[in-house]
């Protein structure tokens, strides 16, 4: 199995099988995302434990690339503070965007999202839930578009 394999079995079994799919009462954080693109819809909910992201639920629907980066986005923050979760959210930008990015052991199961920058039309997709958590951890509620 070569490392695309490996990287298309993270993706599909996200997408099958999303993690912390579903919804947190009382939020401290929500917030609605939409890619007009490819018609994705997620919201993101947060639990705040002072800065750190105490729980983390997405739900929605969308194509195997939104909803695997959004699993794979929430295990990735759960337990973070807002600096790390940046400094992170930078790190798979540059991987969606620049095909000259590094493809480091930090980024953990977020590497299998180095296969969609070979599909530009894709990378909203996958940074969707990205930038609908920023949203939802700056305003408390927020509705954001990738448009
Ligand atoms: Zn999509």
């Amino acid at each position: 199995m070569d490392l695309k394999d490996l990287y298309r079995d993270v993706i599909l079994d996200h997408n099958r099988q999303p993690r912390n799919f579903g919804r947190i009462e009382s939020p401290d954080g929500r917030a609605e995302g939409h890619n007009p693109l490819c018609g994705d819809r997620l919201s993101v909910c947060v639990r705040m434990d002072g800065e750190r992201v105490a729980d983390i639920r997405f739900e929605g629907h969308g194509c195997a690339i939104s909803t695997a980066s959004a699993s794979l986005m929430t295990e990735a923050v759960k337990g973070k503070d807002r600096a790390a979760i940046a400094a992170l959210f930078a790190r798979v930008h540059a991987l969606l965007t620049q095909p000259q990015a590094a493809v480091d052991a930090g980024l953990g199961k977020l590497a299998a999202l180095s296969g969609v920058r070979e599909f530009p039309a894709r990378v909203k997709c996958a940074s969707l839930c990205w930038h609908t958590l920023n949203a939802a951890l700056a305003h408390g509620t927020a509705t954001v578009s990738t448009e």
